[in-house]
């Protein structure tokens, strides 16, 4: 349908950088660490994960001394380069985690509203501005097949009292006008649009304020148990601390056996000029709800605070031997893949240019929500593994981080999900072999109106899966 636009010509002054990060609003990085010092908690990463546990460790108890390493600068990995989707979810939505946790599910859906509510009330304690908007999330169909299944949602939304607005076609195309849409719904209050990287510098700065010390450009290169003591060593310094938190991702990780339960999937996104008035006229979206769709490979989109779109996701790309590697942060066959599936969705855009294209990776892992756990007689905590869905689900795990390293049990550490881990991926060469064939599957079911193969039905059964 987009035949008649170039997407390669739409992209051609598109910058290679992530949107969010490429802003006057960037701070300068703060020291490296050099020499030896020590901590009470040291926090390694300065994503989402980092930030959220050194800021809740000092506002839990402010005489704690807390440092932070992060190993090039605040936010530049997932953290800085997302959809700033924030979302209540803590389990990847309600579907998966209604299958994995039903008996949990009444108490996860209250706790990630109360954990979206409290990130709200944070940005309003320190003054952090970064265009948080709690719009919700507008699911659309494209398919019949996904009008289907959005209806077999709405069963389950009204059994558990969420706010969510069942739309038909023309209801969903007033709301946003979109040529494709077939059916919608829209979920109300469970997630808030945002600017990550603001978000991230945010927090960045409240860490400073309340006294934790941050080092850029600091990798932590070992960790060694010296018994009531964890040591780290960077590049020029070491930090001998009596607590360690990881929030790293699923960069290589210091503990090794995380290894096995994550693997790197990237995932791609474009951001447009700002729309005239007139352009966003012809699109409607009055009410600013991040959108979407419903296919097994799906597109997030969303405005900007200057009225740009954000248009993500569909391929979810893992590289054979699983390493995280700047080269893999750009894709052309994908960003002109993006860009022909925008102008299918919106064809009175056609004249609107994108600014930006980047990629990023995503800590996939088999059960598509985070793992958490403790290493080292407890004194090392670790959370990972939240499959694209962490923006807001981050600060929960820095909570636990913070419940497990307290020794107390609390109502996060007694859940199910919190206790178990997700089944581990298998060894190289058969994971890639594993997760490719998972891939082609998927993208055929696209293709056959949602069904499943033989295999696919396999990994459902064992709750497994392949997501971003
Ligand atoms: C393109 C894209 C779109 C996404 N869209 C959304 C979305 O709309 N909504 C949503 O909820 N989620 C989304 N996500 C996922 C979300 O961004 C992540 O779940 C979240 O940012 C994870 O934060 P993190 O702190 O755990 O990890 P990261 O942001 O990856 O941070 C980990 C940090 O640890 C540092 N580090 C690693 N090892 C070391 C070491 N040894 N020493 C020092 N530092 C170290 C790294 O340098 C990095 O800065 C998206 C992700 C991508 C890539």
């Amino acid at each position: 349908m987009w035949d008649f636009v170039d997407p390669l010509k739409a992209l051609a002054d598109a910058e290679r950088k992530p949107y969010w990060l490429d802003s006057p609003a960037r701070p300068e990085p703060r020291p490296r660490l050099t020499g030896g010092t020590t901590a009470d908690l040291v926090v390694v990463g300065g994503g989402f994960s980092g930030l959220w546990t050194a800021l809740m460790a000092k506002e839990r108890d402010p005489s704690l001394d807390v440092v932070l390493l992060e190993g090039r600068r605040i936010g530049w990995a997932a953290t800085g380069r997302n959809g700033g989707f924030c979302m209540a979810t803590l389990t990847h939505g309600l579907a998966n985690g209604l299958e994995r946790w039903p008996e949990e599910i009444d108490r996860l859906e209250r706790m990630g509203v109360e954990n979206l509510d409290e990130i709200e009330r944070t940005l309003e304690r320190y003054g952090v501005d970064c265009s948080f908007e709690r719009t919700g999330e507008l699911h659309v169909a494209t398919e019949p097949w996904q009008v289907e299944s959005l209806n077999e949602h709405l069963d389950l939304i009204s059994e558990l009292g969420l706010d969510y607005v069942p739309m038909d076609r023309e209801q969903v195309r007033a709301e946003v006008n979109s040529p494709t849409y077939l059916a919608g719904l829209w979920e109300r209050s469970g997630c808030a649009m945002l600017d990550p990287a603001r978000l991230a510098w945010g927090l960045r700065e409240a860490c400073l304020r309340l006294g934790v010390r941050v080092h850029e450009r600091t990798p932590v290169r070992s960790m060694r148990d010296d018994g009531a003591t964890i040591s780290l060593r960077t590049p020029y310094g070491v930090v001998t601390a009596r607590q360690v938190a990881l929030g790293t991702g699923v960069f290589p990780p210091l503990l090794r056996r995380l290894r096995h339960f994550m693997v790197p999937v990237y995932d791609y996104a474009l951001m447009t000029e700002p729309l005239t008035a007139a352009q966003l006229a012809s699109v409607g979206w009055h009410n600013r709800q991040g959108v979407g769709d419903s296919g097994n490979r799906f597109h997030y989109y969303r405005l900007s605070d200057d009225n740009r779109i954000l248009w993500g996701g569909y391929d979810a790309v893992y590289y054979n031997g699983g390493l995280v590697k700047a080269e893999y942060e750009q894709r052309d066959e994908t960003f002109v893949k993006l860009a022909g599936h925008f102008y299918d969705t919106f064809p009175q855009l056609a004249d609107v240019r994108f600014t930006h294209r980047w990629g990023g990776v995503i800590d996939t892992c088999s059960r598509f929500s985070a793992f958490y756990g403790q290493a080292h007689g407890g004194r090392l905590v670790y959370a990972a593994g939240y499959t694209g869905m962490g923006v807001g689900a981050t600060r929960f795990g820095a909570n636990v981080m913070l419940d497990l390293l307290s020794g107390e049990p609390t109502e996060r550490t007694e859940l199910r999900m919190v206790r178990e881990k997700p089944i581990p991926f298998p060894p190289e060469p058969v994971r890639s072999g594993v997760i490719q064939f998972t891939r082609w599957s998927i993208a055929q079911a696209d293709q056959h109106e949602g069904r499943r193969n033989l295999w696919l039905r396999t990994l459902d059964r064992m709750g497994l899966g392949f997501d971003s």
